[in-house]
């Protein structure tokens, strides 16, 4: 009697933590060393957003080599790539980020950049200072794992491989939002999306992840303050757009501290620049103020906006000046569909082991993965890169910016194995 109970009980374990399929993990293991060397060389050769023309190259080269349907130029350097099953059934969307960043690297590495390029008219170091050099090639190792078993393949799956992640230049397109405009959703239109974010902070062997609001939606504003100029012994004969310009950024925190329902979800409103006046003696005419809000609920986004909007033009009139408030849409909120990521966190935890499965607090940094799940149910997750022996991890965008290629392997097992998972899940 125990010992049936016993084996029930194991079985329904083993249901809940689905193990990763023997010949998948196999393959990962195989395709590892090639997903380290090409991580190194995308990391030597890094190229700015909207300029990954020689990485889009490289990956083109490497799907067609692997028999994908490959389209380049997608979004201006994006690549989509279809893999058909042996069986029919449903399209997953697997996506990975190749853009690197102004920053020069300084981190100790045999393969280290010293590319150098121009941005925004100023001689720049560029640098995978994000990690999307592993995002890149882990990508690769699943197109390779998956295409070796095809017979394991319900359906389609879609390699969505996305330039400019950290924006593109000023009055350029580009990103996930150009790659949707550009169809890379259609045909055969997506189910489901996964992505993963190398994190240089999380141990390797680890995966942080968070249904619903997982990063922030951003929003830029721009806020123009209008008073009357006059002399600055005599303020009683004009407007004070600079006194307005403060009332204004504490009337934005109220928005925050009284208003929005911080048990739910975290907010943020921050002015980040005022600029006003040219001399000491007088009051000038007007402000401009730029700032960015920072939400992951989409009730609590549409309450800030629109709190914001009314509040700003209020408190100007109420000191006898005007204001206008521009708000700009950069992120979505990356929000991870709860029923898809109860579907497929067991098949993360029989993978990763279930005490490596961590479920994380959000964070109000922004990722335009954010837009495709706007689109398609999605499921956007964190993968550890540091390494066991650093204490305190350089943060992402700094010069010291440190993965440890150890993690990788575990980021083509997930990815090759939620494919195959979701696909063949009723
Ligand atoms: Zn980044
Ligand atoms: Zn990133």
């Amino acid at each position: 009697m125990k010992k049936i109970l016993l084996v029930s009980l194991i079985a329904i374990a083993n249901l809940h933590a689905q193990q990763i399929d023997p010949k998948i993990k196999a393959a990962a293991e195989a395709v590892e060393q090639k997903v380290i060397e090409w991580r190194r060389d995308i990391h030597q050769n890094p190229e700015l957003s909207n300029r990954e023309f020689n990485t889009a190259k490289k990956i083109a080269k490497h799907l067609k080599g692997l028999g994908l349907e490959v389209q380049e130029n997608v979004a201006k350097t994006g690549i989509v790539a279809v893999l058909k099953g042996k069986k029919a059934g449903k399209t997953v969307a697997l996506r990975a980020d190749i853009d690197a960043l102004p920053v020069t690297e300084r981190a100790d590495v045999p393969f280290k950049s010293t590319v150098k390029t121009e941005f925004l008219n100023e001689k720049v170091g560029v640098s995978h200072a994000c990690g999307h050099d592993t995002h890149t090639a882990i990508l690769m190792g699943v197109a390779e794992v998956l295409s070796k078993h095809k017979e394991k393949i319900r359906g389609t799956v879609k390699f969505i491989f996305q330039p400019a992640e950290e924006g593109p230049p000023p009055g350029e397109e580009g990103g996930a939002k150009l790659m949707i405009k550009e169809g890379a959703l259609k045909n055969p239109d997506v189910d489901a999306i996964f992505g993963l974010h190398i994190n240089s902070g999380t141990p390797i062997g680890k995966i942080r992840y968070k249904p619903g609001g997982t990063m922030a939606a951003v929003e830029r504003f721009v806020i123009n303050v209008k008073g009357k100029q006059t002399h600055g012994s005599a303020p009683w004969s004009g407007v004070d757009p600079v006194l307005i310009s403060a009332k204004i950024i504490d009337g934005l925190q109220t928005i925050i501290s009284r208003e929005s329902q911080l048990t739910k979800e975290a907010a943020v409103i921050t002015v980040g620049k005022i600029t006003s006046g040219v001399r000491f003696n007088i009051i000038p005419e007007s402000a401009e103020m730029i700032g960015t809000v920072r939400t992951l609920d989409p009730g609590m986004k549409a309450l800030i906006l629109r709190r914001m909007r009314e509040m700003v033009p209020a408190i100007a009139k109420a000191y006898g000046g005007t204001a206008t408030i521009e708000i700009q849409n950069n992120t979505a909120i990356t929000y991870n569909d709860p029923a898809l990521v109860a579907k497929m966190l067991p098949t993360l935890q029989g993978i990763a082991g279930k005490d490596n499965v961590l479920l994380a607090k959000a964070t109000t940094g922004g990722e335009d993965f954010s837009y495709f799940q706007e689109e398609v149910p999605g499921f956007y997750f964190f993968l550890g890169g540091k390494s066991p022996d650093t204490k305190v991890a350089p943060a992402h965008h700094t010069p010291d910016f440190y993965i440890d290629e150890r993690g990788l392997l575990l980021g083509v097992k997930t990815m090759s194995q939620l494919a195959i998972d979701y696909l063949n899940a009723k």
